[in-house]
C-alpha cells in the first residue's frame, strides 16, 4: 500500500490532505471516504497500487488479486520492467494541486526514456454514459433517472438498438441538494465499479443495470439486441421469406417493415397483398409510429400485432394468404392465414421452415448488454499535478505527444477544449473508482509521454522516480484488460511508428 506524507497531526490523529475534506484520522481508523487510513501513525492509501504487466503468460486475462496471506505469483523480478505500467489505481491523490501527482515514474521503452504521471483524479464534475441494448421503452427522452428518489441523470437520445442514459455531471453532483449529490456520486461509483444499480425513470421503467451484464427492465432480463430496424430486417431476410410466405411484417417501434411493399420485396417479385399498416408511411414498405413506444412487440406498446393492421384490400388480398409477423429480435412472432372474410387467423402450428427463419432472426441478434463509459474532464487543477504550465499538457495531448489512459485502459479524448475523456469501465481494473464526500468521484488517470516532452511542457522533473521504486509498492499486478493495447506503445504517439 502506498504511504502518504503526513503534514500535520493533532492529539495522535493524523491529517489526510488528499482532498478538501481534510480528515483527522486516529490510529486504526479510516477517513470519511474509506480510501485512506491511519495505520500505526502512517497515512496509507488502503487500496492496492495496481500495475499492468504485459507478459504473454498472463494471456491478457486479469490475474486475481492476491488473497490474504496468499503467495504472490510474481517474484519481484523487474527484468521485464519495460513491460510494466503503473496505473493510478491505488496511487492516491494530491491536494491542493500545485503539488506534483503522487507518482511520476520513468522507464525506458524500446530505448526511449518515457515518463508516466499517475494520479487518482478527484472529479467533482464527471458522469457516465450508459448504453442499454434494448428496444423496450424505458422512459421519455429527457425524463429524470432516479436512485433512492434522487435525480441522478436523464434519458437521452435513443440510438441504434439501444436506449441511452446520461448520468451524473455537474448539475447533479454539485448543483442540487446535498442528498442528490451524495446519491449521484454513489451511483456513479457503483456503476463504474461494475456493481448492479437499481434506478427508476420518471414515467418509465425500473432498471437494474450492471456494466457487462444484460439489462433488467421492469424485472425482465433482456437477452437480445435487435438485428436491425424492421426495414433492415426485411432486407436481410427477404430472400428466405419470399417462397415461404406471402407477406411479412417486421414490427418495430422505429421502422416497421412490410415485405411486399419494400424495395427488397419489389426486386424479388413479391406480389402485393393488399395489406394496410396503421402508421406513418415513410418510403415504400417502411412505416414510422405504428404504435406508442413500450415493452411489447419490437419496442412498441402492443401485445397483439394485428392491432397495427387495417383491413386488407379485398381487391388484392385473398383467402389463404400467408402472413408472418415478427419482431426485430425474433422474440415475438405469429403466423397467420387469411380466412374467407380476409381476417388473419393465428395458426397454432408453425411450419418448421418458418420457425427456422424466426430462429435465424434471433440468432443474428447480439447479446443485450449494459455498457458504461466513465466521462470526466482533467481540469486545470488536475493538470497542474502533471505540469507547472497546465495548458501545455492539453496541447501535448492534442498533439499526440502525451497519451491518456484510465487505469491503463485507452481513453477517448473529446475534440475541443480541455482534456475531456471517456473510458469503458469494463476495460479498467476492478474497483478503479472511489469517492470523496465533497462529493466527487475518484478515478484513475495517467499521462504517458517521452521524458524530453515532459521536460518541455514544464513537468515536475524533481518528482520523477524510476519505475522500480513504484513497482516495489505495487501489491496488485494484472495483465492489460484490452488485448494489444499498451499505454506506452509507440503507435500512441505522433513520433512513433504509425503515428
Ligand atoms: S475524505 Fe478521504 S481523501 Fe478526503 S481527506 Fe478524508 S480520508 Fe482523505
Amino acid at each position: 500500500m502506498v504511504k502518504q506524507q503526513v503534514e500535520s497531526a493533532v492529539n495522535g490523529k493524523i491529517r489526510c490532505d488528499a482532498c478538501p475534506v481534510m480528515c483527522y484520522i486516529s490510529d486504526g481508523k479510516s477517513g470519511a471516504c474509506d480510501r485512506y487510513a491511519n495505520i500505526g501513525g502512517d497515512l496509507v492509501r488502503v487500496d492496492p497500487l495496481t500495475i499492468l504487466e504485459n507478459s504473454l503468460s498472463d494471456g491478457g486475462k486479469v490475474v486475481a488479486f492476491l488473497p490474504e496471506g496468499g503467495k504472490p505469483d510474481w517474484d519481484g523480478d523487474i527484468v521485464h520492467a519495460n513491460a510494466t505500467f503503473v496505473t493510478a489505481v491505488g496511487a492516491g491523490t494530491t491536494y491542493p494541486d500545485y503539488k506534483p501527482a503522487p507518482f511520476i515514474v520513468s522507464q525506458k521503452q524500446n530505448g526511449i526514456d518515457m515518463v508516466t504521471v499517475v494520479t487518482e483524479g478527484i472529479f467533482s464534475y464527471c458522469g457516465a454514459k450508459v448504453k442499454i441494448d434494448t428496444d423496450r421503452f424505458i422512459g421519455p427522452e429527457t425524463a429524470a433517472v432516479r436512485v433512492d428518489g434522487e435525480p441522478v441523470g436523464h434519458v437521452t437520445t435513443g440510438e441504434y438498438g439501444s436506449q441511452m442514459l446520461s448520468l451524473g455531471g455537474v448539475h447533479h453532483l454539485t448543483g442540487g441538494s446535498k442528498k442528490e449529490g451524495r446519491v449521484t456520486c454513489d451511483t456513479l461509483m457503483r456503476l463504474c465499479n461494475r456493481e448492479r444499480v437499481e434506478m427508476v425513470v420518471d414515467g418509465g421503467a425500473t432498471l437494474l443495470l450492471q456494466a457487462g451484464c444484460p439489462p433488467v427492465i421492469n424485472g425482465v432480463e433482456e437477452s437480445r439486441m435487435r438485428v436491425g430496424c424492421g426495414s433492415a430486417t426485411i432486407g436481410m431476410f427477404a430472400k428466405q421469406w419470399k417462397n415461404m410466405v406471402d407477406e411479412v411484417v417486421v414490427v418495430d417501434d422505429h421502422i416497421t417493415g412490410v415485405l411486399s411493399e419494400h424495395q427488397a420485396g419489389k426486386l424479388l417479385d413479391v406480389q402485393p397483398t393488399g395489406i394496410k399498416i396503421k402508421g406513418r408511411r415513410s418510403t415504400p414498405g417502411r412505416y414510422f409510429q405504428v404504435a406508442e413506444p413500450g415493452t411489447g412487440w419490437g419496442g412498441t406498446n402492443i401485445s397483439d400485432p394485428l392491432a397495427i393492421l387495417g383491413d386488407f384490400d379485398a381487391k388484392v388480398a385473398y383467402p389463404g394468404l400467408r402472413l408472418l409477423m415478427v419482431s426485430t429480435t425474433g422474440d415475438q412472432y405469429g403466423y397467420y392465414i387469411l380466412d374467407e372474410n380476409l381476417q388473419p387467423v393465428l395458426q397454432t402450428i408453425l411450419p418448421a421452415a418458418i420457425q427456422e427463419t424466426v430462429d435465424v432472426v434471433a440468432e443474428n441478434c447480439e447479446p443485450a448488454m449494459v455498457s458504461v463509459l466513465f466521462m470526466g474532464g482533467a481540469g486545470g487543477s488536475l493538470r497542474a499535478g502533471v505540469t507547472t504550465n497546465p495548458v501545455r499538457l492539453t496541447r501535448s495531448v492534442r498533439d499526440a505527444l502525451a497519451y491518456v489512459s484510465c487505469g491503463g485502459a485507452p481513453a477517448y479524448v473529446w475534440p475541443g477544449g480541455g482534456i475531456t475523456v471517456m473510458a469503458d469501465v469494463m476495460q479498467m481494473p476492478s474497483n478503479s473508482f472511489g469517492y470523496v464526500p465533497t462529493p466527487a468521484l475518484v478515478a484513475p488517470i495517467e499521462f504517458t509521454m517521452r521524458l524530453e516532452d515532459y521536460r518541455t511542457l514544464g513537468g515536475h522533473m524533481e518528482a520523477v522516480i524510476p519505475i522500480e521504486e513504484a513497482v516495489e509498492l505495487a501489491e496488485r499486478r494484472i495483465a492489460p484488460l484490452v488485448p494489444g493495447a499498451w499505454p506506452m506503445a509507440e503507435r500512441n504517439f505522433k513520433w512513433g511508428t504509425g503515428g
